[in-house]
């Protein structure tokens, strides 16, 4: 069915449903089902159709990105999902959405290195930095285990950015274990971090734990964090001032009263830049600009254009 599309450049494409995983917070293998993946050729056709309708950038999604493929007749890996995908002619960005840190390959990095359309932006949801914690919401990755992860693919791809989700307050979360997250979110420094306060899920595993967490704790962990996380991403951005960056162009905005032109760079910084400074629409094309300053209280670059 023809997909009604906020954007007429940019479009989600599901490539699986379901999941396998049974975190124990999470009630989507109960509500969705099993894994199932998509057949490669429905895929790329479906891309194939939307770059012909002038989609330049997709998003391919899933619950699990990482486990494409395996209960597919012939099975195929997600990193040669995108190896094809990138091949189509027209595309310009390819992003993807969600990855398990647990199933994330030495494969799909070297994907992520070669093809030149694959952004440079990768979102890893880390859930907490206590091993004790990750335990007990069958993550079944150690905090040490998803360090080494986050070296690996920093060095084969060093300008991408870390993005994560953040659950504060889990079942039995004590002070040391918070602290411990802390100290792992300062270590790994993300770009952006999503920080959630446990809410409880009827027919989850983590909702008939005894050690539930007061509100008014987890309000206090999600404070911290979220100052953490202003903290850290300003300073991310700070990094690219002075630099030249490729923008692909979404939209005329006001800021302040004026008119810009924005949109987002490979490693997904928003950036604005004065319309005045465009003969012609830019929208929906990929610009080359020099980074200025940081606007909009640190969240957007403001780069000139020419
Ligand atoms: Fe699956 Fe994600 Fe839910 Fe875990 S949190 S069970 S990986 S959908």
């Amino acid at each position: 069915l023809p997909v009604d599309r906020k954007y007429p450049f940019k479009s989600g494409v599901n490539i699986m449903f379901g999941c396998n995983n049974f975190c124990s917070y999470c009630i989507v293998p109960y509500v969705r089902g099993r894994e199932r993946s998509r057949k490669p050729e429905e895929i790329v056709a479906e891309i194939k159709r939307l770059v012909a309708d002038g989609v330049v950038e997709i998003m391919l999604l899933g619950q699990n990105v990482n486990s494409y493929g395996k209960n597919l007749e012939e099975p195929m890996t997600f990193a040669q999902l995108l190896r094809e995908v990138n091949k189509i002619e027209g595309l310009k960005r390819i992003r993807f959405m969600t990855s398990h840190p647990k199933d994330l390959s030495e494969e799909l990095i070297d994907a992520m290195r070669d093809c030149e359309k694959v952004c440079l932006h990768l979102h890893l949801p880390l859930q907490s930095g206590s091993s004790r914690i990750l335990k007990l919401m069958n993550r079944r990755y150690t905090k040490e285990q998803y360090l080494d992860l986050v070296d690996r693919i920093r060095a084969k791809v060093p300008d991408v950015s870390l993005t994560t989700d953040i659950i504060v307050g889990f079942p039995g979360e004590t002070e040391e274990d918070f602290l411990e997250t802390r100290k792992f979110l300062e270590k790994v420094h993300f770009y952006e971090m999503h920080i959630f306060k446990y809410s409880r899920r009827k027919g989850t595993v983590a909702d008939k734990m005894k050690e539930q967490v007061a509100d008014t704790v987890k309000s206090e962990r999600s404070a911290v964090l979220l100052a953490l996380e202003k903290a850290q991403s300003l300073e991310y951005r700070k990094m690219y001032i002075g630099k030249r960056l490729e923008v692909l162009i979404e939209e005329l905005t006001e800021i302040d009263g004026r008119s810009y032109y924005t949109g987002y760079t490979k490693n997904y910084i928003r950036v604005a830049i004065a319309a005045g400074e465009f003969k012609d629409n830019p929208v929906n094309d990929i610009y080359e600009c020099m980074a200025d300053k940081l606007i909009c209280d640190g969240v957007t670059i403001l780069a000139r254009y020419n």
